[in-house]
């Protein structure tokens, strides 16, 4: 394969580390809209809007209104870190190292067709569109076996990595399960198998009883801020019911008005909404692999506001520094919600 070519695309193992590396030489070809321009959106109109759907890949899924208006349209990404066509072999190179071929899934999910509406002020319903697409791409690309995992996840604003102002997330599919989900599910494992319960269960059940850190609860749902925060106003929301599979999720306007309510409350918080968030849930269930984490893993929404650049100290240790006291962000996160709902619908 010439290099630069589309085709170019590969998994490498680290054998030190045991880390899976996506080779994507096209990425660095994507176009970065100009930072400035990113920051106030003035490519507008931009590929993603209303009246541009020929300029982007061939859409693989999308939600009209009665009026046959679009309201939420997926595609695959132009400059894809994975391949749809790639095969899936597998090699040895040397005495050690590993390759595969760069088969996976890359998707956008373009959220609406209003290139200004911030992600954050989308009405309720418009964000519950958004996780049903979230949810539906999720149980679609379950068919392809080869596929072990799905994450979703969304870059909001320039500082956050996004290339694109216009409001979007992605799908990454993939035939081997992320070293950050593998390590979470190997701690569940752990503590399922000497407590015959999920670990995510029982902190919910200790962060309902201690409070300090919780910042809302719904019928469904409960936001809190992580024990061991790693970043400023770290936050979490999580079924109360335990459920390892967001494919199995029914109540899409109970988690869209809490992630709404928990949004808010950061760009208020923070002044800006500039955010990542990604949602974790249990590797599709194979039989090749036969095991089943319906009871182990419990799948939660993570986000992180103004991400910080991973420096050298966290890249040296895999430790992080967090100078935000997490029940202090849980507090003040709380305070905000509990102003805006009203003390009537709030936590207890
Ligand atoms: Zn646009
Ligand atoms: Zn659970």
């Amino acid at each position: 394969m010439k290099s630069g070519s589309p085709e170019v695309l590969e998994w490498r193992r680290d054998p030190i580390t045991g880390v899976w590396v996506i080779i994507a030489p096209q990425r660095s070809q994507r176009p970065y809209e100009f930072e400035v321009e990113l920051e106030q959106g003035q490519n507008y109109p931009c590929v993603f809007c209303e009246g541009m759907e020929s300029c982007t890949p061939e859409e693989a899924f999308c939600l009209r209104n009665e009026d046959g208006k679009w309201q939420v349209r997926v595609f695959p990404n132009k400059f894809p870190a994975l391949g749809r066509r790639e095969k899936l072999f597998w090699e040895k190179e040397g005495l050690f190292y590993e390759r595969m071929g760069g088969f996976g899934v890359h998707e956008v999910i373009v959220e609406t067709p209003e290139h200004y509406l911030s992600f954050v002020d989308f009405p309720v319903e418009q964000l519950e569109r958004v996780v049903y697409t979230y949810r539906e791409r999720m149980k679609f690309w379950g068919q392809e076996e080869r596929l072990r995992y799905c994450l979703i996840f969304k870059n909001q604003g320039m500082q956050a990595g996004a290339s694109m102002f216009h409001p979007h997330s992605q799908l990454i599919a993939t035939p081997v399960i992320p070293k950050r989900v593998e390590e979470e599910l190997a701690l569940a494992r752990d503590f399922y198998s000497r407590e015959r319960r999920c670990v995510f269960c029982a902190l919910l059940e200790e962060e309902l009883k201690m409070e300090k850190r919780l910042i809302f609860k719904n019928e469904y749902f409960v936001a809190l801020v992580p024990y061991a925060a790693r970043f400023s106003y770290e936050v979490w929301i999580l079924p109360l019911e335990h459920c390892a599979y967001f494919t199995e999720l029914e109540q899409l306007s109970s988690f869209a008005e809490i992630l709404k309510l928990v949004l808010q409350a950061l760009a208020e918080a923070l002044g800006k909404p500039v955010f990542n968030f990604v949602l974790h849930v249990a590797p599709y269930r194979r039989e090749s692999t036969d095991e089943d984490c319906r009871w182990v893993y419990h799948w939660h929404l993570e986000i992180i506001p103004f991400p910080v650049r991973m420096a050298g100290f966290e890249w040296g240790t895999g430790f992080y520094i967090n100078p935000v006291i997490p029940e202090n962000a849980a507090s003040v996160l709380r305070k905000l919600i509990d102003i805006r709902v009203g003390e009537s619908c709030g936590r207890h």
